[in-house]
């Protein structure tokens, strides 16, 4: 099999390697003392924070978070889909469900990248309708100045404010690039 360099097809690094491990344990010690706030880290059934990982995008940024966090932690994986074209803008299809109920959890979602903002629109309402404890939304990449409908986002790595297609990190396109290190604009001859 031929061997591809994805990293020459990478126009400009916005976020290194490090500045993204610098940014997630940030991130990481924010949450876990949210959390401890008020004494514990766990819920009425002391039970520990869900994290639900939305794939596939978040994979990558869900184990890194994770690993960074000072407190006990579960996590689950979810998965959707936006419908094609020819339906209704934004509509969202439910891939992959959780594996268990989250009745009375705290749940964070963690995302990888927040667009026009319609796919955790729609995750937060789903996953509200079960009862949990408390929802909150984690997101590596916040791409603000897209934002279609009014998303309530608690935790941000990074605000884009400029819109450009960025993969790395987790993040594709056509399922390429998503285990390079770092966060990049592709080379618009990639692009198609
Ligand atoms: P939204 O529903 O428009 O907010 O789209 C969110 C989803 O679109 C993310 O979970 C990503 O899968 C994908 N997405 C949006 N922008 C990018 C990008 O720049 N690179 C890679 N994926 C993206």
């Amino acid at each position: 099999m031929a061997s591809i360099d994805l990293a020459s097809r990478i126009e400009r690094v916005l976020w290194s390697e490090e500045a993204i491990i610098a940014r997630t344990r940030d991130l990481a010690e924010e949450i876990t003392a949210d959390y401890t706030t008020g004494g514990s880290a766990r819920d009425a059934a002391g039970r520990p924070l869900l994290l639900v990982c939305i794939l596939r995008g978040a994979l990558v940024f869900m184990a890194d978070l994770a690993r960074q966090m000072r407190m006990p932690v579960e996590y689950d994986l979810i998965s959707v889909s936006s419908y094609g074209s020819g339906t209704a803008p934004g509509a969202v299809r439910l891939v992959k469900d959780l594996e268990r109920p989250i009745e009375g959890r705290d749940v964070l979602i963690v995302e990888d990248i927040i667009d026009t903002g319609f796919t955790i629109e729609y995750l937060r309402r789903n996953l509200q309708a079960r009862d949990p404890a408390s929802v909150r939304v984690c997101t590596l990449v916040d791409k603000v100045a897209r934002r279609e409908i009014a998303a309530q986002v608690d935790y941000v790595g990074f605000a884009l404010e400029k819109d450009a297609f960025v993969v790395g990190y987790g993040m594709d396109y056509a399922e390429l690039y998503r285990n390079l290190p770092y966060i990049g604009v592709l080379k618009p001859e990639y692009i198609q």
